[in-house]
């Protein structure tokens, strides 16, 4: 599928996705990557320039939206103001013609499901942010829709609601089994929400993945660094072999690792590995091998595990997790060997 708004430059330039029934998906990438114009192009507000969307095999890529039966829940609500929360919960019963006793019943059971039981009665403006969000998403699951589609529906809450909110939907998500797709711009969100993220970069799905295979496996820098953290490693590839590779530091430092996308001795590459696979050594581990010198400039205490940051010649500053009860007691000006065992550092061109 592809699209595009002025007939010369493609805001969505290959599209091809593949939702599964019941699935928490997630599209996740920075601001202008596509993922809104995705979204509208599922739910029948846009139309690809190029391509089909099929349900269940068959193509509704010209059905309009209110004939798709899919929920929709925006970042700011889009709550009728002079309507109350369960006439704002029952507009979309009310569109569909359901007959008025059965409104009442479905409007009450969906404002329990999202624990807003004897609040019908109010305005949208005397609810909070949060309660104002649920009753957005009571509406777009009162009718049963057999995909929910959501844009970035928590942008506009405070950190803390927004952790809580992550978890109710979650649950909500895991007790009615209707299929989520949700768009969000923060990795964190997405890392904890769903089963399975497509990451968005310019147009393109760069990975799509369950969330535990694309933290550990990602395909390309883009992945690596909008992912997780990561401490990052500039060089060259010296020796070529299969799926690894030589990283030769500008120090002349040599490491091995895997060579992710092919790139050939000699060239430019950036290599990334995860912060808690980092394993710092007082002496030099010889026999591991695979090793950097560093030292020690910076401990953070996060409760449950110590953030060191390192400086490494020639490269931006190493970050490495450690568990509390680890065995290495760190001091501020140490000098350190950082051991990265081969499988765990990815090298990219
Ligand atoms: P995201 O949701 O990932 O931030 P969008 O899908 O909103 O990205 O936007 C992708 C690109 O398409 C951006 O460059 C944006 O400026 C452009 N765009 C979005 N909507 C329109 C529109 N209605 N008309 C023209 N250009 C648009
Ligand atoms: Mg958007």
């Amino acid at each position: 599928m592809q699209k595009t708004y002025d007939g010369l430059s493609l805001v969505v330039r290959s599209l091809d996705l593949d939702i599964q029934r019941g699935e928490f998906l997630s599209l996740l990438g920075p601001s202008g990557s596509g993922k809104t114009t995705t979204l509208m192009m599922l739910a029948g507000f846009e139309s690809p320039t190029a391509g089909e969307i099929l349900l269940d095999g068959s193509p509704i890529t010209r059905t309009p939206p209110h004939k798709r039966n899919f929920g929709m829940v925006f970042q700011n609500y889009a709550l009728f103001p002079h309507l109350s929360v369960a006439d704002n919960v029952a507009y979309p019963l009310t569109v569909r013609k359901v007959p008025k006793g059965d409104i009442a019943t479905r409007v009450a059971k969906a404002l329990d499901m999202v624990q807003l039981v004897g609040k019908g009665e109010r305005l949208p403006g005397q609810l909070s942010g949060g309660q104002q969000q649920r009753v957005a998403l009571a509406r777009a699951l009162v009718f049963e829709p057999q995909l929910v589609l959501m844009d970035e529906p928590l942008g506009a809450l405070d950190k803390q609601l927004r952790e809580h909110m992550q978890i109710e939907l979650k649950e909500l998500h895991r007790k009615l089994g209707v299929t989520f797709v949700y768009v969000t711009h923060d990795q964190g969100e997405a890392l904890t929400m769903s089963d399975r993220v497509a990451v968005f970069n310019d147009g393109l799905i760069q990975q799509i993945a369950p969330v535990e295979q694309l933290y550990e496996t990602p395909v390309n820098r883009f992945v690596a660094g909008f992912v997780g953290d990561s401490t990052l490693l500039t060089g060259t590839v010296g020796q070529a072999d299969g799926d690894s590779c030589e990283l030769v530091l500008p120090t002349g430092e040599r490491l091995t690792g895997l060579n992710i996308n092919r790139a050939l001795p000699g060239t430019q590459v950036l290599a990334s590995v995860r912060p808690e696979r980092i394993e710092p050594c007082l002496v030099k581990p010889e026999a591991l091998g695979n090793a950097v010198q560093a030292a020690v400039t910076d401990i953070i205490y996060f409760g449950d595990h110590l953030r060191l940051r390192c400086a490494v010649n020639g490269q931006a500053p190493a970050t490495v997790k450690l568990p509390l009860a680890g065995g290495l007691q760190p001091v501020v000006g140490q000098a350190v060997w950082l051991h990265i065992p081969q499988p765990y550092l990815r090298i990219y061109h």
